[in-house]
């Protein structure tokens, strides 16, 4: 599989460390309030990767971090935390709020069919491990101790910017949003390893640790969750671009300073949901949830449908029309595939090179949009139907639409005719069909200008022709 590596700016043909496991990690979501859609299109595409290099025959061993504690308004250290913010929002316990939107979050995936990963951990459970990193950076001379808080020392890496090169002028701009510099920071991009002189004075999760009682970084969590359970080394690391500085680029640095070698190979990013105001995010703007989207008569899996038309690294404009759009279009596929009748044999070889032509659009830096065309091959391909069926319920192992389970419901749903039974009818009816397959237009008129002298009409079905009196 070739795929884009935001550490190298290529796509790069895709090799795993190990023969038997590719390990993935997933940023999880910060549990303060609802996974909005822009959250949403990130864990979709890395669901699709995820199925994808499963559809590959890749043994995926994945974790996902839940962001309990730790992430402060502002990315680089400062702001409120997030947390506490939700916490005082709803007049509810800093963990009350965790469980109710974690389990929120979850519930959203489960309408995405987005698999949620075998591994799930809390950062809340892993202080112990943050803990020994942060010891660890300490003597290994990475880390320092200022005003009561450990800080990372950037000025020990030879290389900081591992995604961009940032200039000092982009440096600059949080400063002339009227974020607060921290005067301890030796050099201004260190990042807080673990605080205690927190400015909360109500900061409701604190753990005892060699520094005083305190609270671990937001960057530290996902080093600590990665290696506690993936290892020394992960192939595949995830996330929405938004994380990639200063998120992902902290990561990278405790992460190989603890460990003293290279930690992941290959960086996945997804770009940014927008609308018409910019990026989709919890703070700001227009807040779009899965449950609105329902509210509005949506299928959740429309917008699944609408996030896989597009490319993972385009941003995506969201907008009601563009919706409708992808809408009009799952409805019209799922009628589609209605029609198909599940009888009969499948052909072994088209099946193959339908797979085949499916793959290759995987293959080709997650093409998903041209996944989903394949689905339109397929019903466009000279096959019978159960070869069709078979490949579109093989293809959604990876898109996730529902296609045939929505069809099947769609059937169900049709009004039910009461079709007419009568031998000498019915042997017409199969006579008129069998002279349309053999495209003699003239009998299959014959017939049907019969029958209707005879008050019957004769109607087409996914079932074959059938009749009924008029
Ligand atoms: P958070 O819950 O804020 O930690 O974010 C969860 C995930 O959503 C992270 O991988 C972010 O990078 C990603 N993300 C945030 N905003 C957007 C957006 N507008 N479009 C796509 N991904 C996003
Ligand atoms: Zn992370």
């Amino acid at each position: 599989m070739y795929l884009y590596n935001s550490l190298s700016h290529k796509k790069e043909l895709f090799t795993p460390n190990h023969p038997d496991v590719l390990k993935m990690y997933t940023c999880g979501p910060t549990v303060y309030h609802y996974a909005h859609i822009g959250n949403l299109r990130s864990y979709i595409m890395e669901d699709v990767l995820e199925k994808s290099l499963r559809y590959m025959g890749y043994n995926v061993k994945r974790v996902m971090n839940i962001t309990d504690v730790g992430h402060l308004a502002s990315d680089a250290d400062t702001g409120e935390d997030k947390m506490l913010k939700g916490a005082k929002r709803e007049h509810k316990s800093v963990m009350e709020i965790a469980k109710y939107y974690t389990d929120a979050f979850f519930t959203d995936c489960k309408k995405l069919n987005i698999k949620i990963p075998e591994i799930v951990e809390p950062a809340t459970n892993c202080i112990p491990e943050f803990i020994h990193m942060v010891e660890t950076l300490l003597d290994k001379g990475y880390a320092y101790l200022a005003g009561g808080n450990v800080y990372f020392d950037t000025s020990k890496l030879e290389k900081y910017y591992v995604f961009n090169d940032h200039n000092e002028e982009d440096l600059e701009v949080g400063v002339r949003e009227g974020v607060e510099e921290d005067e301890n920071k030796r050099n201004k991009n260190d990042f807080v390893l673990w605080f205690t002189k927190s400015k909360f004075e109500d900061q409701a999760l604190k753990w005892d640790s060699p520094w005083g009682v305190g609270y671990p970084g937001w960057h530290i969590e996902c080093s600590g969750i990665s290696i506690k359970h993936l290892g020394e080394d992960m192939d595949i690391h995830c996330g929405g671009i938004d994380n990639a500085f200063p998120h992902h680029t902290n990561e990278i640095a405790q992460s190989e300073a603890y460990l003293g070698h290279k930690w992941c190979n290959y960086w996945f990013h997804v770009h940014h949901l927008n609308t018409s105001d910019g990026k989709m995010s919890k703070s700001k703007g227009e807040f779009l949830t899965v449950s609105l989207l329902e509210e509005k008569g949506y299928d959740p899996l429309v917008y699944r449908l609408f996030c896989l038309q597009s490319h993972y690294r385009r941003n995506l404009v969201f907008t009601w029309e563009n919706l409708d759009n992808a809408a009009v279009t799952y409805q019209k596929l799922i009628a589609k595939i209605a029609l198909l009748e599940d009888k009969g044999e499948v052909d072994a070889d088209v099946l193959a090179a339908l797979k085949q032509r499916f793959e290759a659009a995987l293959n080709a830096d997650l093409n998903t949009s041209l996944a989903v065309t394949a689905v339109y091959d397929v019903l466009k391909a000279k096959t019978n139907d159960v070869t069709k069926l078979a490949a579109l319920k093989d293809f959604d192992t990876v898109l996730g639409l529902n296609l045939l389970e929505a069809a099947k419901k769609y059937r169900d749903a049709q009004p039910k005719e009461e079709y007419g039974s009568d031998p000498e009818i019915d042997a017409l009816v199969a006579a008129r069909a069998e002279a349309k397959k053999a495209k003699n237009w003239a009998e299959a008129d014959r017939i049907r200008d019969e029958l209707k002298a005879q008050g019957i009409e004769i109607i087409d079905t996914p079932q074959g022709a059938k009749w009924k009196r008029i």
